[in-house]
């Protein structure tokens, strides 16, 4: 981040960065820093995606360090061979010991060589039923799965609050976000100008139903040298975003904070 883009930022209401991995090796060595550049973004609260069971605790004591930074624990696809009983067991725990947000991120995800269909489909149908159970949000990873997704939510299950994390979908999953009141989360992937329909389809998403989001370390956005995403960034995609929808960078980012603060029980800063 040079200085410039800095200020630039720090003139937006404070932000939150609804989706990242701050627990990744790769901020072993200056995730202090990586903090105190996202503040001067004025992007001051981060959520932290627990993903692997194996990283759980790692997570959970991370956020328990740090001010303005909460959790939310699951199992994602590419673990989901991972989730029996017991882990079952041990998510309900610890879900409600360490006071997390959300469950997630889990999903399907045939893009990867992950598991076969089956065994992605029971990790992620058993955490959204225990989101609707215990009444959390459920952050949803999709990639190349979008009709089994969707197959599976429109089987007569009980749908919690969902977060579509790094929305690229088409029509017809947009089509389901809108009737639900789902949420979307936007990334890097929308400041790229070849994301025309990405782009299109944002451009549908009710601004109340929008959070931002990194996903750091992994998607930097478009024309950044780096190749590490950081939180800061998130300033980058809510003045993109802005421009796509065509409302103040400004109204922009104080809605998707407002947004953010409503699905994970946040208290509200300004
Ligand atoms: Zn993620």
């Amino acid at each position: 981040m040079n200085d410039i883009t800095t200020e630039l930022h720090a003139a937006l209401p404070p932000m939150i960065d609804t989706h990242c991995h701050l627990d990744d090796r790769q901020f072993d060595l200056d995730l202090e820093e990586v903090l105190s550049t996202s503040r001067k973004a004025n992007v001051s609260r981060w959520v932290l995606i627990g993903y692997d069971p194996e990283r759980w605790d790692d997570v959970i004591v991370l956020a328990q360090r740090h001010q303005g930074m909460v959790h939310t624990l699951g199992v994602h696809p590419a673990c989901a061979p991972a989730w029996n009983d017991q882990v079952k067991l041990r998510l309900k725990a610890l879900l409600a010991s360490s006071g997390a947000v959300g469950i997630g991120e889990s999903g399907l995800d045939f893009y990867r060589d992950n598991a076969e269909f089956e065994v992605q489909a029971a990790a992620f149908t058993e955490q959204l039923e225990l989101a609707a159970e215990l009444n959390l949000p459920l952050v949803i990873h999709m990639r190349s799965a979008e009709n089994q997704m969707l197959d599976l939510l429109g089987d007569g299950r009980r749908i919690p609050t969902l977060l579509f994390h790094s929305f690229d979908g088409s029509e017809r999953l947009m089509d389901f976000i809108l009737e639900t009141d789902s949420y979307v989360g936007i990334g890097g992937l929308a400041t790229r100008q070849k994301s025309d329909g990405l782009r299109k389809q944002l451009k549908r998403v009710p601004v109340e139903r929008i959070v931002l989001e990194t996903d750091s370390p992994y998607l930097v956005p478009a024309r950044q040298k780096e190749r590490r995403n950081e939180p800061a960034h998130i300033a980058t995609i809510a003045n993109a975003m802005a421009d796509l929808i065509g409302i103040t960078p400004s109204e922009f980012a104080a809605q998707t904070t407002t947004n953010a603060e409503q699905l994970f029980g946040l208290n509200h800063v300004n």
